[in-house]
């Protein structure tokens, strides 16, 4: 089946064919005819699938304005409002919207945190029948009034599961006062657990409910392996497996913005091109860090989960987790940054003893055991004693709670993206 008989409009399709795209992914082809049939729908879609699309396009199709007859707007009247949770994300379906929307008069806008307002509120000033926004500087605009939501037909959350993670739950109720009961509005969710069905609840009207994966998997052509490593000797394992193999494009998560940093400038001295990106980095840093990661000036990008949210790196084959995530879920986000749209990759993880118990967390978020191995010359010395591998002592339990305690700190302190 092709774009064409999906009921869009004949620009919007030969935007996909522009944009190199034969066919519709599985989430294009399930979203996009509910969409403009004018249904809520909540949909279960990792990064990857096409998802930008699957909303962008209809939407687009929705608002279409021929470009020899739309005005500038005198103030901003936003038809269609996208919520995304982080900056990165924000550009990225903004600049779909681009894309997509390049045979069309309808004016777009973009707001995110970190940068002047200047621009964006300029930008605005030209109009904003699509607005892709983070909540936070979306809520300073509205205290400013210079957008108005009261027309709004179409919301969108784009990973949703994200914002609630990152504390957004309290701007997104503020926002929610602010437009029409009337509206269509369309979740989107790479994992879904109770919070993601009580805020769907409030949010939608007898949704269409969209899955293309089993809830909570990995993208499938993902292959997953696990080394054994102890933590000291982490560090140089990396360094020899993208030296070794020769890796062009790594993207490695680090849990720590501190971690990130050590590791690039160790990959450095190991002669492997490496930069570090993660909220304490200035916006045009991780603008400019992404981009030569994606011309290939860079080889290895450290992220830590926050920062690399949203990025959109086409055919990235190699992700690693040099540490696992203290919260499951983002695993399964860190991998779906490789094998995208169809594309095979490899996720390496590198697990020390006393990361067991995280593991065992992400074997249940997967519903599957990921085989464990060591590699050729890293093997764990096992007559080390490892801090802890003890789900249950004392020390683990502390551990644990310390770390996650880390986790929310770090995350409630990043939500004004
Ligand atoms: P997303 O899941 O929206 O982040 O999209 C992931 C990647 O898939 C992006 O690089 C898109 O350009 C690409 N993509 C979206 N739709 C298609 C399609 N129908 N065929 C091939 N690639 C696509």
């Amino acid at each position: 089946m092709g774009f064409s008989s999906l009921g869009l409009h004949s620009s919007l399709v030969l935007a996909a064919s522009q944009a190199g795209y034969q066919a519709p992914t599985p989430i294009q082809t399930q979203a996009i005819p509910s969409i403009l049939a004018k249904k809520d729908i909540m949909a279960g879609a990792q990064t990857g699938t096409g998802k930008t699309a699957a909303f962008a396009l209809p939407i687009l199709h929705m608002l279409y304005a021929p470009i020899s007859t739309t005005e500038a707007n005198e103030k901003a009247v936003v038809r269609a409002l996208v919520l995304t949770p982080t900056r990165e994300l924000c550009q990225q379906v903004y600049n779909s919207f681009v894309k997509y929307g390049t045979n069309s008069a309808v004016n777009l806008a973009i707001a995110y945190g970190g940068v002047s307002l200047l621009p964006q509120i300029k930008m605005l000033e030209k109009g904003g029948d699509i607005l892709v926004a983070t909540p936070g500087r979306l809520l300073d605009l509205l205290s400013k009034n210079i957008i108005d939501l009261s027309s709004l037909e179409v919301l969108v959350f784009d990973e949703a599961d994200r914002m609630l993670d990152m504390g957004f739950i309290t701007d997104i109720n503020r926002i929610l006062k602010r437009v029409p009961a009337s509206r269509q509005t369309l979740l989107f969710s790479a994992t879904f657990d109770d919070a993601i069905f009580k805020l769907s609840q409030k949010l939608l009207k007898d949704p269409e409910l969209i899955e293309v994966d089993e809830r909570n998997t990995a993208a499938t052509e993902v292959e997953q392996v696990v080394y054994n490593v102890d933590a000291d000797r982490k560090r140089e394992l990396v360094s020899y497996l993208v030296g070794s193999k020769n890796w062009k494009q790594v993207l490695i998560f680090t849990r720590t913005k501190h971690g990130a940093d050590d590791l690039a400038k160790e990959m450095c001295k190991d002669g492997l091109k490496t930069v570090a990106i993660h909220g304490d980095k200035s916006q045009g840093a991780r603008e400019k860090a992404l981009l030569e990661f994606k011309e290939g000036k860079v080889r290895v990008l450290v992220a830590t989960d926050v920062a690399a949210r949203g990025l959109d790196i086409p055919e990235l084959q190699y992700v690693i987790n040099y540490e696992l995530p203290y919260i499951a879920e983002d695993y399964i986000h860190r991998i779906g940054r490789t094998g995208r749209a169809g594309s095979s990759g490899l996720a390496i993880s590198l697990l020390a003893a006393e990361e067991n118990y995280l593991l065992e967390e992400v074997e249940a978020v997967l519903g599957d055991r990921l085989p464990q191995q060591w590699f050729a010359g890293f093997e764990p010395d096992l007559t080390k004693e490892p801090v802890s591998n003890k789900k249950n002592s004392k020390s683990a339990q502390k551990r644990r709670a310390k770390e996650r305690a880390y986790g929310k700190s770090t995350a409630n302190k990043r939500r004004r993206q």
